[in-house]
């Protein structure tokens, strides 16, 4: 059933003869049994006397780093595979904050003493590599089955607040349900504040893996939304109930469209993971605006603007996210645009339209999440997958070379030198008459580019 990598038997095989029993747990025990790729191995080496005796073990087989000391983990390097080797341990709740744990390590601890530490049934499993059986002292498997997210025992799992929003992402990623228990447990800790200790970084990593891990992320946000979390994201409650017009929005409130569209956003992603959290985030934040612009304009529901006033609301949205400036800088300018690859093709744009508007954002991006606005619907249109609109603007973004960058400055500060100027701040002021004028095609060559700026130099100097 569970298939280790090769380079990990010979390792097996010295901790089975020295009598020991290793059992692989957690993420790759149960990422084995839903048939999903799994990389991080970990292993508890029950039997085994203390770290030093772990770390001895281990040594001729590879680097060995001992990461948690007082964890009673050892990390070892095995050429492109990482395995984090553990004694079993028993961890205690001593005092308020994420690292407040009393923990006692102990490798004659039970599995399930040992597995009791765990958040949820399906990863407290265990695969006993000496007798080659799976153990389950929680019911992980059925729960894994039957679609259910339950926790191991409601009297640790309140210790560690982040286990809810673990339990968010995980809900995403399996397609699972919370118990009822779960859902009373979670709504309790968030009434006593549990959750106002927790480092945001902690909190950031989890929607990460929410937005990046899962098919259908709408899954883990309506158990935010379940589990009473939602005020920690003003900006998100904002939108439920927000009307939008059935002509366009037959699918309901502008929540409801909004976690439709961070769904086909995840169908939409690249391998390329950092472009697939601020897309998903964008996703996530493109119509907030929606929450402070939407009114009744001549019996129809509009929110005029929304992509503007959209944007401070995603500032402050992802502010209190996370502190990774340039992520933001990514997401805002395609929040504020969203709109202008259907707008644009409506009035056929014209080039120098498109080229400014690349100028803004970048355009491939911008219609992944134009094409997901539109998709994320229960339209008639959207249910044909395709995207008109943004085939037509990457076509004309492709024949003017500005899909994935504005166009390049024909004239620079040395051009203006070269053309007799002395560098001043008269210099930005020409420059940039010179760009907007390159982006209405009035040049296009450096030759042409150089005459003009004559010809400018004379009618303003
Ligand atoms: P992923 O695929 O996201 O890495 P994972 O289950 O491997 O999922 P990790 O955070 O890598 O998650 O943790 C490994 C194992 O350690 C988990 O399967 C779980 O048993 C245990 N674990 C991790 N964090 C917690 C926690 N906060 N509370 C309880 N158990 C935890
Ligand atoms: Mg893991």
């Amino acid at each position: 059933m569970i298939q280790l990598p090769s380079s990990l038997l010979p390792i097996i095989k010295t901790l089975l003869d020295k009598g020991l029993r290793p059992v692989v747990v957690g993420g790759f025990v149960r990422d084995a049994i839903l048939g999903l790729p799994s990389k991080d191995i970990d292993i508890e080496l029950f039997g085994i006397k203390d770290l030093e005796a772990l770390e001895t073990l281990l040594a001729p087989f590879g680097k060995v780093n001992v990461v948690g000391k007082s964890f009673g983990v050892v990390k070892l390097q095995l050429d492109a595979i990482e395995v984090d080797f553990s004694i079993p341990r028993t961890e205690q709740k001593v005092a308020q904050g994420h690292k407040g744990f009393d923990v006692i390590l102990d490798g004659s601890l039970s599995f399930k003493k040992a597995a009791s530490r765990r958040d949820f049934t399906f990863n407290a499993m265990g695969y006993d590599l000496s007798s080659k059986e799976l153990l389950d002292p929680f019911n992980g498997q059925k729960d894994l089955r039957e679609r259910r997210l339950a926790f191991v025992d409601a009297e640790t799992f309140v210790e560690d607040p982040l286990r809810l929003y673990r339990a968010v992402q995980f809900a995403a990623r399996f397609d699972l349900q919370p118990t009822e228990a779960l859902i009373t447990l979670a709504r309790k800790m968030v009434a006593e504040k549990m959750l106002e200790e927790l480092p945001k970084e902690r909190v950031f990593e989890e929607f990460k893996k929410l937005l990046l891990k899962s098919r259908r992320p709408s899954q883990g946000f309506r158990v935010l939304d379940i589990f009473g979390m939602l005020p920690y994201f003003p900006e998100l409650l904002a939108l439920q109930g927000v009307p939008q017009d059935p002509i366009y929005h037959p699918e309901g409130d502008v929540w409801t469209h909004t976690l439709m569209v961070v769904d086909v956003m995840s169908r939409l992603h690249s391998d390329d993971k950092e472009e697939n959290l601020y897309l998903s985030l964008a996703a996530l934040c493109h119509d907030l605006g929606k929450s402070n612009t939407t009114k009744k304009i001549d019996g129809r529901i509009r929110a005029i603007g929304h992509e503007n006033t959209g944007v401070p609301l995603t500032e402050y949205f992802l502010e209190r996210l996370s502190d990774e400036k340039a992520l933001v800088e990514k997401i805002l300018p395609l929040v504020k645009h969203h709109l202008k690859p259907m707008q644009f093709y409506k009035q056929g744009a014209k080039a120098a339209a498109i080229r400014r508007l690349a100028n803004q954002v970048n355009i491939s991006e911008l219609v992944l999440l134009a094409k997901a606005d539109y998709l994320g619907r229960t339209t008639l249109e959207a249910r044909s997958g395709e995207f008109e609109a943004g085939v037509w603007l990457i076509q004309r973004a492709k024949e003017l070379s500005v899909m994935q960058k504005p166009l390049p400055a024909l004239l620079q500060g040395r051009d203006l030198v070269r053309a007799g100027l002395t560098p001043s701040k008269q210099f930005k002021v020409i420059l940039d008459a010179a760009y907007e004028a390159q982006m209405d095609a009035l040049f296009s060559t450096k030759e042409e580019a150089l005459l003009w700026l004559k010809q400018y130099i004379n009618e303003v100097y």
